[in-house]
């Protein structure tokens, strides 16, 4: 069986970024709390933990001094929020999300509506719909929001930032083909995470080439899904979160098995699920 990891995969610069910052603070201060998991990857929190880096699901259940926002970012009013609470911050947001913050405020400033295309309830996504100060609304489909855009004259369209390329270019052609003849203008604004593409372009080109597929990264993590949703249509794809998921019925008669990651899982996660499969 010969075994073959993606060109590009697996943590990316922001939550690297955020790990590090994390690591230092936690030095400095003890104990940290996060206000939801810094990313959807069970092993990086539960390292983190292990370190005194503790999530909370939201800010009535803070205890501590030191509270710190994650890579995926905040809303305006939950920083507000935070800061009156009289607490330190240490604010991890990515930079690629923060660009997208600041692309969906400077929409509304110059008078447009904010269409976004991404899960409503992603954390980034509620944070993405405070920056556009209740001129926004988030959908994966345009039929989700025939009746709102019917109102808009202005509208300006942006991506939560690890979505991929083809599926917001599709979004963003089926709107203009439904809106385009009754709305003033429409600003499409790519907010894609360059990382996420250039792996997710990995994953496909090493996806053609193998049997098998395994993508490693949490299940509640998107671009993790979103790497299972591309490969998937061209070969037989499998996530797995952890080695234990591995299932040795998927190998009989496989010779080529690609392996990539999603953009929260850690290096171990992946060396270890190269060992199991070297093992069999
Ligand atoms: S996937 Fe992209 S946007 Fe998300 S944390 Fe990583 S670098 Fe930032």
């Amino acid at each position: 069986m010969n075994i073959e990891k993606a060109e590009q995969l697996g943590l990316c610069f922001g939550v690297r970024r955020a790990v590090e910052l994390l690591k230092e603070s936690v030095t400095r201060y003890g104990e940290i709390e996060t206000l939801g998991p810094l990313a959807h990857n069970r092993m990086l929190v539960e390292g983190l933990a292990e370190l005194g880096v503790r999530p909370v699901h939201d800010l009535s259940e803070v205890r501590g001094r030191v509270l710190a926002v994650t890579t995926h970012g905040i809303s305006p009013a939950g920083l507000s929020e935070i800061a009156a609470l009289d607490i330190a911050v240490i604010d991890t947001t990515c930079p690629i999300v923060r660009k997208a913050q600041k692309t969906a405020r400077e929409l509304v400033e110059a008078d447009f509506d904010v269409l976004i295309f991404g899960e409503a309830e992603h954390s980034e996504v509620r944070g993405l719909l405070g920056y556009a100060a209740g001129r926004g609304v988030a959908a994966l489909d345009t039929g989700q929001v025939e009746d709102w855009t019917a109102s808009s004259s202005r509208l300006g369209v942006i991506s939560q930032t690890t979505q991929t390329q083809s599926a917001f270019a599709g979004f963003a052609g089926r709107l203009v083909t439904k809106v385009g003849h009754r709305v003033k203008e429409i600003r499409i604004v790519n907010t894609l995470c360059q990382v996420t593409r250039r792996q997710q372009e990995a994953a496909v080109r090493l996806a053609r080439r193998s049997e098998l597929m395994l993508v490693i990264g949490g299940s509640s993590s998107a671009n993790a899904r979103h790497l299972v949703e591309i490969c998937a249509p061209l070969v037989e794809t499998h996530l797995v979160e952890t080695v234990e998921d591995v299932d040795t019925s998927w190998f009989p008669g496989k010779q080529n098995v690609g392996v990539t990651a999603g953009a929260s899982t850690p290096d171990e996660a992946v060396e270890a699920l190269i060992a199991r499969l070297m093992s069999l």
